[in-house]
């Protein structure tokens, strides 16, 4: 037992393109061909396989691994927010949706991004309201976190 775990635990790697936990990288999702070009941003992991549950995300994803806060000491350099610049420009995506958490180091993320992104030409998006404003993406149930997601506004 102690042995699987130690295994899976080799095994997960970040995926080189959009930085989820993955075995292979690129990941499933990124080598998905089905996908849009649309590229939905997250704080963690877990809030990408909340938002796959809903369906409502017919791009891929960029994983963040967090958010900016200056009272924890984090900053936009801590975070794979390079990478996700030169994706934009290297993928020129139809959308950029910021799904961040609504609490203040998610709000603060994504406004810094939004500043960022949009002198690339890039259509940037953010989930509609219908998210417990200080609550984690990952804790909103599915039905909710969907239609937040299909009732998004243009930034
Ligand atoms: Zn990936």
């Amino acid at each position: 037992m102690a042995e699987a775990i130690i295994e899976v635990k080799d095994r997960i790697i970040l995926c080189a393109r959009c930085f989820n936990i993955t075995e292979v990288s690129p990941c499933a999702i990124c080598t998905d061909p089905t996908r849009s070009s649309a590229i939905c941003v997250v704080e963690e992991p877990l809030d990408l396989i909340a938002l796959e549950r809903t369906g409502a995300v017919r791009g891929r994803y960029h994983v963040l691994h967090g958010a900016v806060s200056p009272i924890e000491g984090i900053g936009p350099e801590k975070l794979r927010i390079q990478e996700l610049v030169q994706r934009v420009e290297k993928e020129q995506p139809d959308e950029v949706i910021l799904a961040m958490n609504l609490d203040m180091p998610g709000e603060a993320t994504a406004s810094y991004l939004h500043r960022l992104l949009a002198p690339l030409g890039v259509n940037v998006s953010r989930p509609a309201s219908g998210l417990p404003a200080g609550g984690d993406l990952e804790y909103a149930d599915e039905i909710t976190l969907g239609r937040a997601l299909q009732n998004r506004r243009t930034l």
